[in-house]
């Protein structure tokens, strides 16, 4: 297995998931944010901007999860 850098926090690690172990319940909380966001508003006609702005996630990281878990918003 390889060290990978956080996304979240920027330290190393060793890990199959996408952030440090510190980092993933910050990302599971934002994530589960993210969903009642999307099953509440649909995911049409919202920006990522107005979804960071609603959600207090930030961009960098709405952009992460919609990459990584394949949340369908149509921008
Ligand atoms: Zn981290």
């Amino acid at each position: 297995m390889d060290f990978k850098k956080c996304n979240r926090c920027g330290c190393f690690y060793i890990s199959d998931s996408n952030v440090c172990s510190n980092c993933q319940p910050k990302d599971n909380l934002e994530i589960a944010k993210l969903n009642n966001y999307i099953e509440k508003y649909g995911n049409n006609n919202c920006s990522l901007d107005e979804i960071s702005v609603s959600t207090g996630i930030s961009v960098k990281n709405l952009n992460r999860y919609i990459n990584e878990n394949g949340i369908n918003i149509s921008l």
